[in-house]
């Protein structure tokens, strides 16, 4: 590991002084750490966030919940407000690493993991060097992406909890030195195109402070569904958020394991906006979904898996 300035302001504008010109900011430091120890990032001066005014959760006045960036996994999936409104939020924030790693873990961070492609932390790839190729295509992709992908790059995103947010339509708050901004869940992480480099819609220099929920009323009635090769501590194979208001018809579907990003199942939602929510409805939904699906040799098993996926969890939902 290199050598890097390290610290800890306890006001935003310090925390955004501290990280101008290059530095990064650190939140529990679980995936950084690991890349800095890799070697695939190098920053040469840490900006701690934690001991920032930016945990907990908060009332929104629309009815729906502020995320404060530096509220732990933990104490996330643990909110009575979070689990009642929320729930396939808590689902999906406790399905994801381990019990240690989700106590240090912040929002802000997992929003900013980076990808688990076996050759993005081991070698050169489009994603770390733009133009040095992609070695997963002709190699090793049984867990990469099946749909959004092109020839620049086939890696999947690897948060959960983003899943679980876009779903229910989060916008990621920030401030920069030039003043606060928002951006959509929905747009933060940008088509893979053949820029792969290039992972989130933030100004440079950005500190995420918050993300918003908006009030809901399909979210109460909402579940995550994680597939994934070993019972726990793994990341997804394939993962599903949904949730079902059958009063209103509304239907939420996102997709995780699937895309270079979270992916909201916009084919999917509008099918069944026109269907009666049925058990035959949910599948030819998922159907439709997957449609677009482009499977490489090694992952064509994801299309069946996610379409399955798809139809049990609004199954399980319908009551
Ligand atoms: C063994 C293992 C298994 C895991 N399994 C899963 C899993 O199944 N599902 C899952 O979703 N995740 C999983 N994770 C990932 C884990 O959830 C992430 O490492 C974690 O969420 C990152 O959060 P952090 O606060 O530690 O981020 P850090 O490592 O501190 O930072 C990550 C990135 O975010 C940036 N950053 C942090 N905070 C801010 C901020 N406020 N504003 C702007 N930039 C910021 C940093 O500069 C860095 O680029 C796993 C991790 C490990 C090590
Ligand atoms: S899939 Fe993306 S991250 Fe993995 S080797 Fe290819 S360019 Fe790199």
């Amino acid at each position: 590991m290199k050598e890097f300035a390290y610290e800890r302001p306890t006001d935003v504008r310090d925390a955004l002084i501290a990280a101008d010109g290059g530095g990064r900011y650190l939140g529990g430091g679980t995936n950084l750490v690991d890349l800095m120890k890799e070697g695939v990032e190098a920053p040469t001066r840490l900006v701690d966030v934690r001991r920032l005014p930016l945990a907990g959760v908060s009332e929104a006045p629309d009815g729906g919940l502020v995320i404060g960036a530096t509220t732990t996994n933990s104490d996330l999936a643990a909110h009575p407000e979070v689990r009642r409104r929320y729930p396939a939020l808590s689902q999906a924030v406790l399905a994801g690493a381990s019990g240690q790693l989700r106590n240090m873990a912040t929002v802000g961070g997992n929003l900013l993991q980076r990808t688990r492609c076996a050759y993005f932390a081991t070698q050169m790839c489009n994603k770390r060097v733009p133009g040095t190729g992609c070695p997963a295509i002709a190699g090793e992709h049984h867990n990469h992406a099946i749909l959004g992908w092109t020839p620049s790059c086939v890696a999947t995103h690897p948060s959960d909890m983003a899943v679980a947010m876009l779903a229910f339509d989060a916008v990621v708050r920030y401030e920069t030195l030039d003043g606060p901004g928002e951006i959509p869940l929905a747009d933060f992480y940008p088509p893979v195109g053949d820029t792969p480099h290039r992972e989130t819609a933030l100004p440079p220099g950005a500190l995420i402070t918050a993300v918003a929920l908006p009030g809901s009323a399909v979210s109460p009635r909402s579940r995550y569904r994680k597939v994934r090769e070993r019972a726990s501590y793994a990341f997804a194979t394939v993962s599903v958020a949904a949730g079902l208001d059958l009063d209103a018809g509304s239907v939420r579907i996102a997709l995780g394991g699937v895309a270079s990003r979270p992916w909201r199942a916009r084919t999917a939602e509008a099918f069944l906006l026109e269907a009666p929510l049925t058990p035959e409805a949910f599948r030819a939904a998922a159907d439709a979904e997957l449609a677009a699906a482009e499977p490489l040799p090694g992952n064509a098993y994801k299309v069946r898996l996610a379409g399955n996926l798809i139809e049990t969890v609004l199954k399980e939902l319908r009551p």
